[in-house]
This record gives C-alpha cells, structure tokens and sequence, in this order.
C-alpha cells in the first residue's frame, strides 16, 4: 500500500507508522518504489510549543479503493488517565486520529486501540506492579489507547493472575525450550519452520544426535551460571511424530544432564492427534513430563480438512481419552479462531466440545496469515481479512469459559491477525503453565536447543531489563552443519561481563 508519513517530531520511526497500518490493512507491503495497491495511508505528526507547553498535533488521512476518511487529534486539552513523556503524547494523538479515521473508513473499531506492541499484559502488570490499581489501569487502556472494554478487562485481569504465579518466581529461575520442527503434514495456516516432507524425516537421527549434544551443553552452561530450571516445553513442530525409541532417547537424556530439582513443569507438545498412540505417550509419562498438549484447532470435521491438517475430530477424541488414562493431569487444547469456512456457530461448538473434555488448559488462538503461511496464497480468499468472525470467537470464547471456570493467565499478539484479535491462554485455578508467562512476559531466561529455536537471556535490575536474542539456525539442515555452540561465550559474557 501507499504510505506517507510527513513527521516533524523526530518520535515515532517509519516501521512504527507501517506497524500501526497493519491493523486496519492487515498483510500489506509497504514497496518503496512502484505500488498498484488502491490502499493508502497519509500521516501528518507535528510538534507545537506555545507557551511552555508542548503538545502534538496528528492528521490522518485513510483510503480504500476510492473512499477516504480523514481525522486530526491534538493532545492539547487531553488529560491522560495516566500521565506520560512527550513520546507518549506525540503516540496518543497519531493513535487517536489513525483510530478514528479507521473507524469511519471500516465500520468498526480495533478491539487493542492502536497498541501494536505484542505483550499488552506486561504494560498491565508494570502499572499494576507500580501502584496503580485494576480499575485506573483498566481505564489507561479503554481512555489513553482506544482498546475495548472486554480487552482492557482481560489484559487486567490476566496481569494480576500473572502477579500471583511470578510471585514465587525466584531470580534464577529459567527454562528450557526442545526443537523438534517435524510435522506429519503441512497445515495450510502454518509459518513455523517444521519439516513435513517424508523425504526430509531421514534427517530426524541426525538432528536427534545433535539435538542431544546441545541439550548437555546447555545442562553444564545453566550449572556454571547457577540456574535453576524450573520448566521445560518440548515445542515444534510435532514432538510427538518421534517414535518410542528416539522420545526415550531424547527425554532420557534431558532427565540425566540436567538437574530437575527445581522443576514446577514439564510441557511437551503432542500437538497433532494423528501422532500420538498409547506407547508414546506412557513413555513421555515415564521421564516426568506433566503437561502436553493435544491440539484440535477445531472440531468441525470440513475446517480440518480445509486447513490441511489431516486428522479426524475422533482421532483428537481418542488421544485425549488416552491422555487422560494414562494419567497426564495437565492437558491443554489449543483451537483458533478466523479459520477458513469456520463460523461462529461452528466455533462455539468446537469450545464446548473441547470444555465437555475437562481439560485444565485452554488455549483460544487468533488465525495469523504470515508470509510463509501457503493460506496467503489461497485464491478464494476462504478466510476473512477483516476478521469480523474471528473477533466474534475470541470475545465469546472469553465469556463462556470463564463461566467455566477457566481465567485469562497469559496473553499475546501477533502481527497481521485477523480481525487484530488476541490469543489467550486460560486455565482451571492452579494449572496455569509457567513457561507461557516467563516466556511471553520475558520475566525470566529461556535457553532453547534446536533449529529454529531462539535462547532469550534477560536481566533485570528494577525497572531496566536487558534483553538479548540468539537464534539458532533456521532450518534443521543447517542446524546440523553448524557447530554445537550455542552462542555460548556470548550467554556468559552477558551474565558474568
Ligand atoms: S502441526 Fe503446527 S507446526 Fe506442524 S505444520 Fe501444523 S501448525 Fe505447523
């Protein structure tokens, strides 16, 4: 689309105003050269200084094909529910005008304002932790950034849920996240990097060798920095696509390298029911893995079946009833919303199906179209952009399972969702997972072992919090061409220099 920022300020970075498009223009490019798009976007940001006092001026103007609708805001005579710097202020006032362009422009309202950072929760807590109490925070979210009342109340209430579990969180606490990115199928949604083509599995005793010499490095790394492991996730992918032999190899080498004292939680995800069999999963049981996941997305057979997931609803019935046999008494279910063909109707059916079940951990995500994902591609244009059903599902979902019995206990965003909606972990009281909150709250370090995976070392003092990023590469090809490093020195130059 066409992007025009004229910005006196000197706040606020070209990415920030292409990042604030995407919610009313979800999955458009911004091309510096030549652009076809009949989408565009006009920003005006001015800073005025009149007697002492500065304040910011916005105008935006919104176009779609051959409508437009123009809006100003000035934070003039603005009172904030609570007060901010001048960036603060310059954001407001672009935010306010962008919103109420939109609006005009697109019917409807965006259910986050125009926050577009990913952890709305973490600004909740740092307000709750800071004095302020829930309704003053609430109203920071509904007033200062244009989100909706049900957002603003499940942002609140997730952060004080999270205050709690943190509570007991002590400093060196950290967890540890396993790549297995392999997956029996491609889902047509997916932009993970996770290898589905038969072909490429030959790869997997490699990646396992390799995957078990990083794991005992990181166990003597965490030992010499003196951390204390308190949860595990094995993610993907699909871990559960390896067979008895490699999960016994696998978990039997976490179990002897590391040191499990300490641990609250051990998360495994056997995300696909096409992969799970009783044999498996007494296996991941017998090495102390207290939590898995079984992941329907839907219960509507033709939704499976559009999304590419190869799997029958029976099949997810049949693991969860396994599951639950054999004794695992923490099961998550992850569904989404905005799927292709997916309705409201259907919806509802497929979170009450997933609630007849029982299981502690519900977990409602938004549909992301990214670039990787083949659904971006998809010519009938089956699911839909503007995300009116999807919106529908999160905001229903959040009622009824909270008549439940389940809370709001972690909650992220992802860019170019559709309809801007959330996703949101809900849990029974008492089995909420740790590793979502430190992981998505960035409260603790995370050490991660295999391709595609990313180790985040965080440390803190009060407020300041340093944050570094190392990523492991890509692809498991290329994983198993580099050298079982890790990034190391760089983890103890950060902790010890
Ligand atoms: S199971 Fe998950 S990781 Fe695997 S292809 Fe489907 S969405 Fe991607």
């Amino acid at each position: 689309m066409k992007l025009l920022v004229d910005n006196k300020t000197g706040i606020l970075n070209n990415y920030y105003f292409q990042t604030l498009c995407l919610l009313y223009y979800p999955g458009e490019k911004f091309p510096t050269l030549s652009d076809d798009s009949s989408n565009a976007a006009f920003f005006k940001l001015e800073e005025v200084k009149s007697d002492n006092i500065i304040y910011y001026m916005a105008t935006v103007r919104l176009e779609a094909g051959l409508r437009y609708r123009e809006a100003q805001f000035s934070s003039l005579d603005y009172k904030a529910v609570i007060d901010g710097d001048n960036e603060f202020f310059a954001t407001l006032a672009l935010g306010k005008a962008f919103l109420e362009a939109g609006k005009k422009l697109f019917g409807f309202s965006m259910p986050w304002g125009y926050i577009i950072g990913l952890r709305p929760v973490k600004r909740a807590r740092y307000y709750l932790e800071h004095g302020y109490d829930a309704d003053t925070v609430k109203r920071f979210f509904i007033d200062d950034y244009g989100v909706l009342e049900q957002k603003a109340e499940l942002s609140v209430n997730t952060a004080l849920l999270e205050i709690q579990m943190l509570s007991g969180v002590k400093n060196n606490t950290c967890g540890l996240y396993i790549s297995i990115p392999f997956c029996p199928t491609r889902c047509s949604y997916c932009s993970f990097v996770s290898y589905s083509n038969k072909k490429l599995f030959q790869l997997i005793p490699d990646y396992l060798e390799k995957l078990k010499r990083d794991l005992k490095q990181t166990a003597a790394l965490l030992k010499e920095l003196n951390f204390s492991l308190g949860t595990i996730y094995v993610g993907g992918g699909t871990p559960s696509i390896l067979d008895c032999n490699q999960l016994e190899d696998l978990l039997g080498t976490v179990e002897k390298s590391f040191n499990l004292n300490n641990l609250k939680e051990y998360s495994f995800e056997a995300g696909r029911p096409d992969t799970i069999t009783a044999d498996k999963l007494t296996v991941i049981k017998s090495h102390g893995v207290n939590r898995i996941s079984i992941n329907p997305q839907t219960t509507n057979e033709n939704v499976l079946q559009r999304i590419g997931r190869c799997h029958t609803v029976s099949q997810f019935f049949n693991s969860a009833e396994l599951a639950k046999k054999i004794g695992f008494n923490c099961i998550n279910a992850d569904l989404i919303a905005g799927l292709p063909d997916d309705t409201e109707e259907n919806f509802a059916k497929s979170l009450s199906d997933v609630i007849s079940l029982n299981f502690e951990n519900i977990t409602v995500h938004t549909l992301s179209i990214k670039n990787a994902a083949e659904l971006r591609f998809d010519p009938d244009k089956l699911y839909d952009p503007a995300g009116e059903t999807a919106r529908n599902c999160v905001a229903y979902a959040y009622d009824k399972l909270i008549k439940q019995g389940y809370n709001p206990y972690y909650l992220y965003r992802q860019k170019n969702t559709v309809g801007n909606a959330e996703n949101t972990g809900y849990s029974k009281a008492g089995y909420e997972s740790l590793y979502n909150v430190l992981m998505m709250e960035e409260y603790s370090s995370i050490f991660a072992c295999g391709a595609g995976a990313i180790t985040k070392i965080i440390k803190k003092n009060g407020d300041n919090e340093h944050i570094e990023r190392i990523a492991f590469p890509k692809y498991p090809f290329e994983y198993l061409e580099k050298d079982s490093d890790i990034g190391k020195d760089k983890i103890r130059e950060f902790f010890k220099g």
